[in-house]
């Protein structure tokens, strides 16, 4: 639905983004995902011919950005980063505006506008001045205005920000239901936002594509190994041996500094085999009683570091 290729934006100097390709499949909600100065804004506002690119191309549903940009513009609903609300309207003024805008015809409006607004829910607020919304409201009113005109595509830029947990969880919520009808392409530099809403993840680091995958597959593919801590109270030497004679046991290693009679060890082994049981046989066999044992499993957060900081190797 959207074909992202070998797409360069240079600010003067600053190469924002950097070759970068990939594309977001019809019906899918795409998680793009990276740290503040990625090169995610410059990315969307790219797609959504917000901005020029100075290299390369962007199709979205068959027509080119730069050539047929009115085609384009049609298929694309967009949230920017700073919802483009104009304050001094009331909600319901706004979005009319919006809908001439987007040559809505008029016979239209209003019931396509009464769906938006109660999809978003903000029916109770059409009266309100925006500038007298919470930001909460604002957002969904920014998202109500990416509806209008019913576009195949919906262009997210980190919809979530500024918002209390109460609000992310609604919004979220909205988003999927969303992702029902219409093809998503949603920003964030937060790791629990996409893993929540998104079946697929580009990671972009630096202008760069670091990773493309689902969540899960990001999690495993990364994960060639398990990793366990265990506090342990008993002579270091005797213990660290015991773990080490387990089927599976890569190495350990002492985390920290013992604590009383306990140290702690990172232990790593083969992620296909779970050294938790004998591991407690063995200790107990041996007389070393296990005070505490966790799993170190990655965590996409984790993830996201590996694979932004194994960026930062390179240059
Ligand atoms: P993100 O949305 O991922 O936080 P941006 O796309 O906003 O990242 O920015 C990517 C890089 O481009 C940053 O280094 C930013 O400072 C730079 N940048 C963004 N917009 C401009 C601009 N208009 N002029 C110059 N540099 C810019
Ligand atoms: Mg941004």
């Amino acid at each position: 639905m959207i074909e992202i290729n070998k797409l360069t934006k240079r600010y003067g100097q600053i190469e924002a983004v950097k070759n970068i390709s990939f594309t977001v499949n019809e019906g899918e909600i795409l998680g793009f995902l990276g740290p503040n100065g990625a090169g995610k804004s410059t990315t969307m506002n790219i797609i959504t011919g917000y901005l020029p690119a100075t290299e390369g191309s962007v199709k979205v549903d068959g027509f080119d950005i730069l050539e047929e940009p009115e085609e384009v513009k049609k298929r694309i609903g967009f949230l920017p980063e700073q919802p483009p609300v104009y304050k001094d309207m009331t909600v319901s003024e706004y979005l009319k505006f919006v809908s001439d805008l987007k040559y809505v015809p008029k016979s239209k409006q209003k019931a396509q506008l009464d769906d938006i607004m109660e999809l978003c829910g903000i029916t109770d607020h059409v009266g309100r001045l925006i500038k007298n919304l919470s930001k909460g409201y604002r957002q969904r009113v920014g998202l109500a205005q990416s509806l209008i005109g019913n576009p195949d595509v919906l262009v997210l830029d980190e919809p979530t920000v500024g918002l209390d947990p109460k609000q992310i969880i609604e919004i979220r919520n909205l988003i999927k239901s969303l992702g029902k009808k219409h093809t998503i392409i949603l920003s964030s530099h937060i790791l629990p936002e996409v893993s929540a809403v998104c079946e697929r993840v580009v990671i972009i680091n630096k202008g760069e594509i670091a990773a493309v995958d689902t969540p899960e597959n990001l999690s495993k593919g990364l994960n060639s190994a398990s990793r366990l801590t265990a506090t342990i109270a008993g002579p270091q030497n005797q213990v660290s041996k015991l773990i080490n004679d387990i089927y599976g046991v890569k190495y350990n290693e002492v985390l920290g500094k013992p604590n009383k009679d306990t140290l702690t060890y990172v232990i790593e082994s083969d992620k296909e085999i779970d050294v938790r049981r004998p591991l407690f046989f063995a200790m107990a066999k041996a007389g070393y009683p296990i005070i505490e044992l966790r799993s170190m499993d990655m965590t996409l957060e984790d993830i996201f570091l590996k694979v932004t900081t194994v960026e930062e190797g390179v240059h």
